[in-house]
């Protein structure tokens, strides 16, 4: 197939004076200045959840105000995100699975708990259901529930079923590679599929093969637990997003998203901080930089520009996950998301990368040849890497892609020294470049949201054809 709109932005597109202004405005000393304080010590490493990660919320915050931004979450500049932290079971924890004259005791590392209260189960039914004529009252209240429906009917289901009252889901580890387990869960949706009820989720071989061959209904199976204190606590995180308004009546409902992680790793047991000053310290200073820049313009870009920063990417795009679970603005106007990492150092392990840009996924959509039309305009060589395609789903941009919207994360050194090390520090970021590629950057963003036909995924590109199928219509 002939992909005849593979450049979404006009040939020879110029930018404005008011852009070009305030592409200007785009700095390393504010760019050094802003990361100084988000990669500090006292700031722990911005652990998700952690005091760190809340003190830098509030500056990014505070930023966007200072911009002039438009705040758009639902407390300000804060997404607020209630989640539940997941800790492992403690020493008393006892769990027993009987089977006839058999009797599993459970390791506490073979099995993950949560609750929000002690438990002390004694002999419990444990009670399957396949399907909705499973939903039995009398046999659900109290009882231990294992919900074996697909993924696309599991939700109906339990939700189903935790309004009959059960003591306690049970489930089993999807695969061998370990438990799972999130660190932290969204409250919201814990609370939607399983009500109050506590959830138990085994590993072990032996319990797994008992409980996947048990039969529907009535299983004969029994657990006993006892869990003396709660697993899962409640916890408040935050993103952090502006919006500036677009400048065209028709097109200012529709959203480009500008977006970085602004978590790290926190402390080690010894208390040395991860500073994570380039992952991805660099990229939210310059989501605070590019947003400070297009917000100083006298003429906005047609549509609407969305500034998101994230928690919880280093425990698997936790915060981007929440963002589109419960989305500031509809993801069927939203039309792309360009998201930052690694944009401040240079001395990358392929070699030095001074002027030098690239980005996942690259034959996925066609954003990326507006990336390297605003790279010419700028200075910046925006190019493909080889196995660039392999980190396409290791940041946040894989989340916006999984419901369809050209998304991708712009680099300029994939694999640097010390990465997710202690010497991940902001001296070591190249200022005067990382002021540059943000100025290609800016400029994408605004030929993106200013382009008459918004971003397409690559049709001739079967890597992008499962996102492209995600696509609603907008
Ligand atoms: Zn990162």
């Amino acid at each position: 197939m002939l992909v005849t709109a593979a450049i979404a932005v006009p040939q020879g597109f110029v930018p404005s004076q008011a852009v070009t202004r305030a592409l200007a405005i785009i700095s390393a000393d504010s760019l050094r200045g802003n990361l100084s304080f988000i990669a500090s010590d006292l700031l722990e490493g911005r652990d998700t959840p952690s005091r760190g990660l809340d003190i830098a919320a509030l500056y990014i915050a505070a930023q966007f105000r200072r911009a002039g931004l438009q705040p758009a979450g639902d407390d300000g500049y804060f997404q607020t995100a209630k989640m539940l932290r997941v800790s492992p079971a403690g020493e008393a924890f006892d769990l027993r699975l009987t089977n006839g004259s058999r009797t599993l005791t459970i390791s506490r590392d073979q099995s993950a708990v949560v609750s929000q209260k002690s438990l002390d189960l004694s002999s419990v039914p444990v009670y399957k259901i396949a399907n909705p004529a499973g939903l039995r009252a009398s046999a659900i209240r109290g009882a231990v529930v294992i919900v074996d429906a697909p993924p696309e009917r599991f939700r109906l289901l339990a939700q189903a079923a935790a309004a009959l009252q059960p003591a306690a889901f049970l489930e089993t580890a999807v695969d061998d590679k370990g438990l799972e387990l999130p660190r932290l869960i969204d409250a919201a949706e814990e609370h939607a599929r399983f009500g109050d009820a506590p959830r138990l989720i085994v590993r072990d071989a032996a319990a797994v093969k008992i409980l996947k061959e048990a039969q529907a209904g009535e299983t004969g199976i029994t657990v006993s637990i006892k869990l003396p204190a709660p697993t899962a606590v409640p916890v408040t995180v935050r993103n952090v997003a502006a919006l500036l308004p677009g400048s065209d009546p028709a097109l200012r409902d529709r959203y480009v998203l500008l977006t970085a992680h602004y978590d790290h790793t926190g402390r080690d047991s010894s208390g040395v901080v991860y500073a994570g000053a380039n992952d991805d310290g660099s990229g939210t200073v310059s989501v605070i930089e590019i947003a400070r820049a297009l917000a100083g313009a006298r003429v906005h870009p047609r549509r609407s520009i969305v500034f998101l920063t994230f928690f919880g990417e280093e425990e698997g795009g936790l915060g981007s996950r929440y963002y589109t679970g419960h989305p500031l603005f509809a993801l069927a106007k939203t039309v792309a998301d360009l998201n930052l990492e690694q944009v401040g150092r240079t001395d990358s392990t392929a070699g030095p990368q001074t002027s030098n840009a690239t980005v996942t996924g690259f034959q996925y959509s066609n954003i990326p040849h507006t990336l390297q039309r605003a790279g010419e305009l700028t200075g910046v060589k925006v190019y493909e890497t080889p196995n660039a395609d392999e980190f396409f789903d290791r940041s946040d941009n894989q989340t916006f892609a999984e419901h369809g919207i050209p998304a991708h994360t712009i680099v300029v050194a994939f694999q640097f020294p010390g990465y997710h090390e202690t010497s991940d520090v902001w001296p070591k970021i190249d200022f005067t470049n990382m002021a540059r590629v943000d100025r290609m950057i800016a400029l994408a963003t605004v030929m993106l949201a200013d382009s008459p036909d918004p971003p397409r995924w690559n049709a001739a590109n079967p890597k992008g054809t499962r996102y492209r199928k995600a696509r609603t219509v907008r």
